[in-house]
């Protein structure tokens, strides 16, 4: 088995290391930190919690360390950009316990703080600067920083950097770097726009993988729920975290009035719960995260962007409440669970109006999600099969309309009849049952089947 010091890394950082509790190398780490302390550019496709962070910033500190030299006033050593103010203090904060004993400084710079701090702190001069792009150009903007000496460029989660619209700041910003620098790339998955910025930024780089692109942990059990609309979703939502009360789970939802609306809802109804979104304050994001970190808070409902690239352990449950659009971000969420060699349940939720959504997923997972529930979801309380809930014409918005509902139920009953296990039960809708307790019990294993023609 190879060990940390297999790896050429440092007797001091090897001490930190045992110090952090870190035994072994992951997959990324071993792949990536030879290369990255030979040199190299390096394109990493891996996930959040796969140990990226140290994957990069253990040879970065280490090349930083042999250079022994201190930065320049206004000037950094490093940079590391993030999408997520969220994902910054994480990767921070994960920096900083292997420079512990070292003059290594780490200064993080992101928006919706006081920026005369970060002025004041940039200032002194800083090794490692870990930055979302916005406040950064900002920053250079107004002369408290500039680029001119560093020599790593660490670009972490670059998919949803592009995906958060952050291209046209990249670009400006890599312009800011030396060219004579070593850039490290990583992402979860490699659309061409991420393929073209490597293209343009990195040198003859090595290629790291971790996992296929698309392709989720393979722990993760994934279900889905077809369901008549919202009411039904919070109805099995609600069942299933009552049925785990000692999980801790995760909840997407699309918008933030509607993150902020079922948050609430949950919060009325009993459960420790909190929400994360674009409208929330940088204060009440940490002490949400905190409390969900440390077990006062449970339920986390929060959008893509907010959660995105957060190290949260021991997540039990990713709900996908509402299906994201662009079917990347599905793999993503789901990533929060099962991580470290654990496992994980992810349930999804398809309205009518889903049913794009949904196979656009499993198509590019190339599974197909079990359904939770056998029974047709569609059908009111009580009412015989076949009998829907009756709703009003106006109801009917775009995507919801008979031929909608059609394409649901097909997709639904297509599933029933390959999975072949019409009434498994489930946090379904008539049998008060736990879709959680059940994927991860008696059912195990059942969560997903590859799909043989994708
Ligand atoms: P990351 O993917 O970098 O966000 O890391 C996910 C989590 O795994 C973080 O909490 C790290 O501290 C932890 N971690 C990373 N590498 C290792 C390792 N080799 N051994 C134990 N924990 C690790």
């Amino acid at each position: 088995m190879t060990t940390f010091s297999d790896l050429g890394l440092s007797p001091q950082l090897l001490s930190m290391l045992a110090t952090a509790g870190y035994e072994t190398p992951t997959p990324i780490q071993e792949k990536a930190i030879p290369i990255v302390l030979e040199g190299r550019d390096v394109i990493g496709l891996a996930q959040t919690g796969t140990g990226k962070t140290a994957a990069f910033g253990l040879p970065m500190i280490q090349n930083l360390t042999v250079e022994n030299r201190r930065a320049d006033p206004r000037n950094v050593r490093a940079l590391v950009l993030a999408p997520t103010r969220e994902l910054v203090n994480q990767i921070a904060a994960n920096l900083k316990t292997f420079v512990a004993k070292s003059p290594i400084r780490i200064t993080t710079v992101v928006g919706g703080v006081s920026i005369n701090r970060q002025i004041e702190t940039l200032a002194r001069g800083t090794d490692i600067l870990v930055a979302t792009p916005g406040r950064l150009l900002d920053l250079i903007n107004r002369k408290a920083v500039t680029l001119t000496t560093a020599r790593f460029l660490v670009l972490d989660e670059a998919d949803q950097m592009l995906d958060l619209g952050f291209i046209h700041d990249l670009r400006k910003i890599s312009r800011l770097v030396p060219k004579k620098r070593q850039t490290l790339l990583f992402s979860a998955t490699m659309p061409k726009a991420i393929a073209e910025l490597a293209g343009d930024y990195l040198t003859d780089p090595l290629r790291v993988e971790v996992t296929p692109p698309g392709k989720a942990a393979d722990k993760v059990e994934q279900y889905v729920h077809f369901v008549a609309g919202k009411e039904q979703k919070t109805d099995i939502l609600r069942k299933t975290l009552a049925d785990n009360p000692d999980g801790r789970s995760i909840v997407f939802s699309r918008t933030k009035h509607g993150a902020e609306k079922l948050s609430k809802h949950l919060e009325t109804i009993g459960f420790k719960v909190a929400s994360i979104h674009g409208n929330k304050s940088q204060g009440q994001r940490e002490r949400a995260l905190a409390g969900f970190k440390d077990g006062t808070i449970k339920v986390l409902v929060a959008t893509d962007v907010a959660a995105r690239g957060i190290d949260i352990p021991a997540v039990t449950h990713v709900f996908n409440y509402d299906l994201p659009e662009v079917p990347d971000a599905y793999v993503h969420r789901i990533g929060r669970t099962a991580r470290a060699g654990r496992d994980g349940i992810a349930i999804a939720f398809c309205a009518p109006d889903e049913v794009r959504l949904l196979r656009d997923i499993e198509k590019l997972m190339k599974i197909e999600i079990a359904v939770a529930s056998g029974e047709p979801p569609v059908r009111a309380q009580g009412a015989p099969a076949g009998q829907q809930p009756k709703r009003k014409q106006s109801q009917h918005r775009k995507g919801q309309g008979p031929a909608a509902q059609a394409a649901h139920e097909n997709a639904q009953a297509k599933r029933n009849r390959r999975n072949n296990r019409p009434a498994r039960p489930s946090g379904g809708q008539n049998n008060g049952g736990n879709a959680g307790q059940n994927a991860g019990g008696q059912n195990r294993g059942n969560g997903q089947r590859r799909r043989e023609t994708a």
